[in-house]
């Protein structure tokens, strides 16, 4: 084995993005050694890239925002599936994240009377969205960033050492988790992770392991608790708004440890990206377009988005131009646009329409604000999607429409976790942020995430923070598990030295592009069982051929084998996504299946639970937990009789949820 760079830490937080620096903020409170390890350049994450703004009560611009409407909006946009704890947490807790930014040094666009500005986003019954112009999230990266410099300069003035309790590793990979096996009755604090099974002692987490992406040097950080805060798995598909680093390490690593992974089949189509040109398909177009008025037309220059109003919305938005006009003014007397529908049934609706023939030339439909607002007041309020237009597609969207058609954005699905913890079933792992699962149901609002990232980040830092201090010894990593690790990752390497026939060799970028697209084709935006049947034994294979991944020179700054080493985290969640996406047969949220086009009340009961076999995937069902009744009280009946079976609504109070 190499010679190893180690370190020790109380936490390891595997993420830089808001989810992993407000993890470790709080552990580092808590009085904590902590380290962030992030695999991108340190404030380059999603992050940074989210454009429209943070969902949280706060009430500033319509006083009858509270938590508990946030609350109804996020059930309904997860269509009843989300944990709802987890949803009562965030909305409830959402509002104190915000302005905690601020005292870190956020600085909001503010309404007339100096109060953070709230703007309107699709699901969300009033305008919800503090926001800094179309550039939310960089403000929430740099203040984020910005607390930790200061935690930093406090620790120089107290240790002598700026990194003496909180150290940023950027552009450091990790490749795996490290577990120790404790003696039964060393093992330490009961972990409240869900679906542990109390009886055995489980093996705990004891630390990481990761490469430097400049020299390819290996480097083991020995902790009792890590934090998962990577992110999303949008890499596997073809047209996404995903940057590189979005490969599902986090969901892979947690399911390779023994943790589970919930609600993996739902995977959120964002309806507006851009569709031309080829080289830019995919990029995101903020929703705030259509929250600040913008329309959705087709090819015949109809608006279309009145004739897919599903049922169990018809009481909300308007189905006339008129009444959907007149909200922007006057939304208490006026149902809202169905442009501001769920992303869901946004983007499902634009899919059909291309389909019938009434796209656009380069296969999207247009989206307009140009006829909405001033120029001045465009470039005031969208200014980063009047650059990204001029720029990458040289349209002056304060003139003309855009073109724009679904791309994938976001996963619902993750590592399961305790609500109030974050941690999941192993012990000494916590997850926060888009890895995490349950928050959002089967589908997301926008805006949900920002706000989901500070309020599960803290819990998640706190989380492991308590499970620290009441350890009663530290778990250990052997030089067995650190030599499997670094086998593992060179593996592409001795594949090549192999003296294997050439033939058999693969390459990671024809690999990566196959899975794209059979992720793409087969088990996209609309979904059959046949053609998911397909995908499996399509990622089957390409399984079978990444074990012969063959990567040239050295361990330098090599972009084909840090391709290969995250190649296998793609495959495997994304057997995850096609597995739970071909046993739940309905329709709902972010997984849309022709075959079974229709919401069905008996799956709501039910949550697909993904854990790692050796081989392959295992996903099997288990019950949602039912609702509190102070929870089900919130929502009227008639709505419930949407979501909810005849022998639960039978049941009444907290056994119908
Ligand atoms: P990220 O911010 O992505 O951070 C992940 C971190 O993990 C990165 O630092 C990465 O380097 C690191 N990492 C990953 N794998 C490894 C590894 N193996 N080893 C070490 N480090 C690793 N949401 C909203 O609520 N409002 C919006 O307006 C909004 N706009 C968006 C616009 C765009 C273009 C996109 C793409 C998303 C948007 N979202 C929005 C969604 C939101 O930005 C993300 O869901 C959220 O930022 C995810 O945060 P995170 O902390 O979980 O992960």
């Amino acid at each position: 084995m190499t010679e190893l760079e180690r370190h020790s830490y109380d936490v390891v937080v595997i993420g830089a993005g808001g989810a992993g620096l407000r993890a470790a903020i709080e552990a580092h409170e808590q009085g904590l050694r902590t380290a962030v390890v992030c695999k991108s350049l340190f404030g380059k994450a999603h992050t940074v890239m989210a454009e429209g703004g943070i969902a949280a009560a706060m009430g500033n611009v319509n006083s009858r925002d509270s938590w508990q409407v946030h609350f109804r909006d996020t059930m309904r946009g997860g269509k009843f599936l989300n944990n709802w704890r987890m949803a009562e947490l965030h909305a409830k807790e959402a509002p104190d994240r915000v302005w905690e930014l601020e005292t870190y040094g956020a600085l909001f666009d503010r309404t007339g009377d100096g109060r953070i500005s709230q703007r309107n986003f699709g699901g969300h019954e009033y305008p919800r969205l503090a926001h800094v112009g179309d550039r939310t999230g960089l403000e929430l990266i740099r203040s984020l960033q910005q607390k930790i410099v200061a935690l930093q300069q406090a620790d120089r003035r107290e240790h002598g050492d700026y990194e003496a309790r909180l150290r940023v590793f950027a552009e450091c990979t990790v490749t795996e988790l490290l577990l120790d096996s404790p003696e039964p009755g060393q093992a330490g604090p009961a972990q409240t992770g869900p679906g542990q099974d109390t009886g055995a002692t489980p093996p705990r987490v004891a630390g990481a392991f990761a490469y430097w992406r400049e020299s390819g040097r290996f480097v083991v950080f020995e902790a009792p608790a890590v934090v998962l805060a990577t992110g999303g798995i949008g890499k596997s598909f073809k047209v996404t708004s995903n940057s590189w680093e979005y490969t599902g390490d986090g969901h892979a690593l947690a399911l390779r440890a023994g943790a589970s992974l919930i609600n993996m089949e739902f995977v959120q189509f964002h309806p507006t990206g851009m569709v031309w040109p080829p080289s830019v398909k995919g990029i995101l177009v903020t929703e705030s377009v259509r929250g600040d008025g913008g329309v959705l037309r087709n090819s015949e220059g109809r608006r279309f988005m009145f004739d897919y109003i599903p049922e169990v919305f018809k009481d909300k938005y308007a189905d006339n131009e008129d009444e959907a006009d007149r909200w922007y003014t006057d939304p208490d007397n006026n149902r809202r646009p169905p442009e501001l529908l769920p992303r869901d049934e946004v983007a499902r609706a634009i899919n059909a329409e291309v389909k019938a023939g009434r796209g656009t030339e380069h296969g999207g439909v247009f989206l307009d604000v140009s006829t909405r607002m001033s120029a001045d007041e465009i470039i005031r309020r969208l200014p980063s999607m009047h650059h990204q237009f001029k720029e990458l597609a040289d349209v002056d969207i304060t003139a003309e429409p855009m073109e724009v058609g679904p791309t994938c954005h976001y996963v619902m699905g993750g590592v399961e976790v305790d609500p109030d913890t974050a941690a999941s079933r192993v012990p000494g792992l916590f997850a926060a942020g888009e890895v995490a699962g349950g928050m959002h149901g089967s589908n997301r609002l926008g805006g949900n995430s920002l706000s989901d990232l500070l309020v599960f980040g803290r819990r998640a830092g706190l989380g492991a923070a308590d499970y620290v201090t009441a350890l009663r010894d530290r778990p250990r990593v052997t030089e067995q598990v650190l030599a499997q690790a670094e086998r593992t990752a060179l593996a592409p390497f001795a594949n090549l030295a192999g003296a294997g026939p050439a033939a058999d060799q693969e390459n990671p970028y024809t690999l990566h592009l196959e899975l794209q697209q059979v992720m793409n084709d087969l088990v996209g935006i609309i979904r059959r069982g046949a053609e998911m049947a397909q995908a499996l034994d399509r990622l089957d294979e390409l399984k079978r051929r990444a074990e012969h991944v063959a990567v040239e020179g050295h361990r330098q700054f090599n972009p084909g084998w840090h391709l290969a080493l995250d190649l296998r985290n793609m495959l495997l969640v994304s057997e995850c996504v096609a597995r739970s996406a071909l046993r739940r047969t309905e329709s709902r949220g972010g997984h849309t299946r022709d075959d079974y086009p229709r919401m069905d009340p008996r799956w709501r009961r039910k949550l697909l639970v993904c854990t790692a076999d050796g081989a392959g995937v295992e996903v099997a069902e288990r019950p949602q937990e039912p609702m509190r009744p102070d929870l089900v009280d919130l929502f009227e009946f008639t709505e419930l009789q949407k979501y909810l079976t005849g022998e639960e609504l039978a049941a009444g109070g907290a056994e119908r949820a």
